[in-house]
């Protein structure tokens, strides 16, 4: 496994399904657990609308099952992948102690649910403790090039979609409207490296105190489309066709975090930049054989 040549460790992998209790249960009797961070899940907006019942019974099922097996084994620390689409069409910068507006999709909705559900049993089992992580846009790789996103078909999300068409495998970039409230009319998010999200698990692994917690992992910064296919044009020297289409339902104008409470209380803060966020992007694309 690529992850075992990076980090130069060997690491015990099986692959099975986490909505199978049996299959969960047979890991945590084999080894003494210290933590779970929960990343399963289907995570296409999209896709969501159209299958919910696999969104619902995957990321609820699956939240339930290691939670249970949690309780079962007395393993108390555990991370959570939630969302920004939590806050639905708030207020930007999102900050953790706002309250959630609805949610627009079912994807958006079993992240809610979840952690509704892991905030009423760390209520009912105060040994819990349980760190929720609110991912903001995570783009960019591993700087080796051997890990980072490769969509199955036509990529949802814009970096990846990015990518294609500088490679050559998408003709053009779509821009979901130029009509909202923004700096040039194009949406804004918070784009976060893929490596400094992955360092904000372990902070929040290594500062784990009981009850439950609530982070966003975002950069603070927001950034438009046209402007993230500029910097994606000028960090790599090559170019982004694209037009301007009509808005993508559900969208929203401008997403991007607060992301203050983390740096105070786990001492994490995103490091990488966009020039960053856009190389490492291009140098996984370019390398990937798919
Ligand atoms: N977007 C776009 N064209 C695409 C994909 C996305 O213009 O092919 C826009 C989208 O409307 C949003 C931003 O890029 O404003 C980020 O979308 P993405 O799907 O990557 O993440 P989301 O914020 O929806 O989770």
């Amino acid at each position: 496994m690529k992850i075992m040549d990076i980090a130069d460790k060997e690491v015990t992998f099986y692959e099975i399904d986490v909505t199978d209790s049996q299959a969960v249960d047979i890991i945590f009797r084999n080894y003494k657990i210290d933590g779970v961070i929960h990343f399963a899940g289907l995570k296409a907006v999209g896709e969501s609308v159209e299958k919910p019942l696999e969104y619902y019974y995957n990321n609820i099922v699956s939240t339930m099952v290691l939670i249970k097996a949690c309780k079962k084994y007395g393993v108390n620390r555990f991370v959570f992948s939630s969302s920004a689409t939590v806050y639905g069409d708030n207020k930007v910068p999102f900050v953790e102690t706002m309250d959630l507006l609805p949610t627009t999709n079912p994807y958006g909705e079993t992240k809610a649910m979840s952690e509704r559900i892991l905030t009423d049993i760390v209520n009912a089992n105060p040994a819990f403790s349980v760190s929720i992580l609110r991912y903001f846009n995570p783009v960019g790789a591993h700087k080796s090039g051997q890990i980072g996103e490769a969509p199955n078909g036509i990529p949802n999300n814009l970096m990846p979609f990015i990518t294609q068409v500088a490679k050559g495998k998408l003709e053009k970039l779509r821009v979901f409207g130029d009509d909202y409230p923004t700096v040039d009319g194009t949406g804004v998010r918070d784009y976060i490296h893929v490596v400094d999200l992955a360092e904000g698990h372990v902070a929040a692994l290594e500062n784990l105190t009981a009850g439950i917690h609530v982070y966003n992992l975002g950069t603070g910064k927001g950034t438009s489309v046209l402007e993230l296919v500029k910097a994606f044009e000028e960090a790599n020297d090559i170019e982004v066709p694209y037009d301007i289409v009509a808005r993508r339902p559900g969208d929203i104008a401008s997403c991007y975090a607060d992301a203050s409470k983390a740096e105070q209380e786990l001492g994490w803060k995103a490091k990488r930049n966009l020039v960053a966020m856009c190389r490492d992007s291009w140098r996984f694309e370019k390398n990937f054989k798919g």
